[in-house]
């Protein structure tokens, strides 16, 4: 695996990023560098800073390059970037969305999208949680809220305060069961109205903490919220992979910007010292070629924080907080925030 990642970075060396005017394997211009057994090489090539025609003939040059390679017989070239989206977007006096988003339920998403929101508002950030995630609603649950939100006679609502966060959700409305009966159409307006009508400013990020998958309703949040980037969470079962597979394509589609990935129960202490990978071990550079996007984090299972979650004690300390600070302050950098 190695050993094809270095013939694939020897053939690449040379190729100059127009950005910088150096090596663009230096640069991390490229990563995620692949040989699949079928002869697929693959390569992430970040576009950032990069003028269109510069990123077509950067691919140019890379995809001949690798097809040089004894063995390589497909080139596949994965654009990807890091950029800020436009700043005061979507939502009035909220800078940036950053959705949190998974291919399959049970991955950890509102896990990682709570925690990882508290993260920021670590780095003296301002930020709220949507959680968008109707059929499970749980941001309330992690975060201990035993309160409901309120409404100004305008009709705003009032974000819940918690563990310094603004909190939205339908688990935090006055009758959260009546929206499980609900359908596509419905649900994405309510949560786009929720996001919209929400008293948030003065916010630097919006977290949100989007349903499972790839239905309509990822759509229309993705349209309407226009977010910044979005973070993918799986674990690394090939079963969760290929799901989030399917929805890093989606956003690409929608030209929302892969911020990386993050893989949750990647890991957990065995006895004797030994360490256990309950859903499979993480192939970074097959990850990084799949999902397109850099892998941001390895979480561990660590049961303090599922007990943590279920006490709504979120934990600031611990490998998954410590860990998180680390993506958050990777995050807060690509918005230009850190
Ligand atoms: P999703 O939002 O993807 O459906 P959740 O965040 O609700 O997933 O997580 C599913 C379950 O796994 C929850 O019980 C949660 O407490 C637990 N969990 C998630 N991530 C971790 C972790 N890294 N360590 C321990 N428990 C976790």
């Amino acid at each position: 695996m190695d050993s094809a990642r270095d013939t694939l970075a020897q053939a690449l060396r040379g190729i100059i990023d127009p950005g910088t005017g150096k090596d663009i394997l230096s640069t991390g211009r490229v990563s995620g560098l692949t040989l699949s057994d079928n002869g697929t090489a693959s390569a992430i090539l970040l576009v950032d800073g990069l003028k269109r025609e510069e990123a077509e003939g950067l691919e140019r040059e890379i995809r001949a390059g690798l097809l040089k390679v004894p063995g390589v017989r497909h080139a596949r070239i994965i654009q990807t970037s890091e950029r800020q989206g436009p700043a005061g977007g979507a939502i009035q006096g909220v800078r940036h969305v950053v959705a949190i988003a998974s291919g399959k339920g049970g991955v950890g998403k509102s896990t990682v999208a709570a925690n990882l929101a508290l993260a920021l508002f670590r780095r003296g950030l301002s930020i709220g949680l949507l959680d968008a995630d109707i059929h499970g609603p749980s941001a309330h649950i992690i975060l201990g809220i035993g309160t409901r939100a309120q409404a100004t006679a305008e009709k705003k609502l009032i974000p819940v305060k918690a563990h310094g966060l603004k909190v939205l959700g339908m688990g935090l409305m006055s009758d959260p069961d009546r929206a499980v009966a609900w359908r596509g159409p419905m649900i994405s307006g309510a949560m786009v109205q929720m996001a919209e009508s929400g008293l948030w400013a003065p916010l630097d990020i919006l977290v949100v903490d989007m349903p499972p998958g790839t239905g309509d309703i990822q759509i229309s949040l993705a349209q309407k919220l226009a977010p910044s980037g979005v973070v993918m969470v799986t674990t690394p079962q090939q079963l969760a992979v290929a799901d989030a597979r399917r929805a890093a394509a989606l956003f690409r589609q929608l030209q929302v910007p892969l911020l990386g990935t993050v893989a949750n129960m990647a890991s957990m202490p065995g006895p004797g010292g030994l360490v256990l990978h309950p859903f499979g071990k993480v192939d970074r550079e097959g990850l990084e070629a799949e999902l397109g996007a850099p892998l941001l984090a390895e979480l561990p299972l660590d049961p303090d924080v599922t007990r943590a979650s279920d006490a709504g004690t979120p934990l600031a300390t611990g490998p998954v907080a410590q860990t998180l600070d680390d993506v958050a302050s990777r995050i807060a950098r690509s918005l230009g925030l850190g």
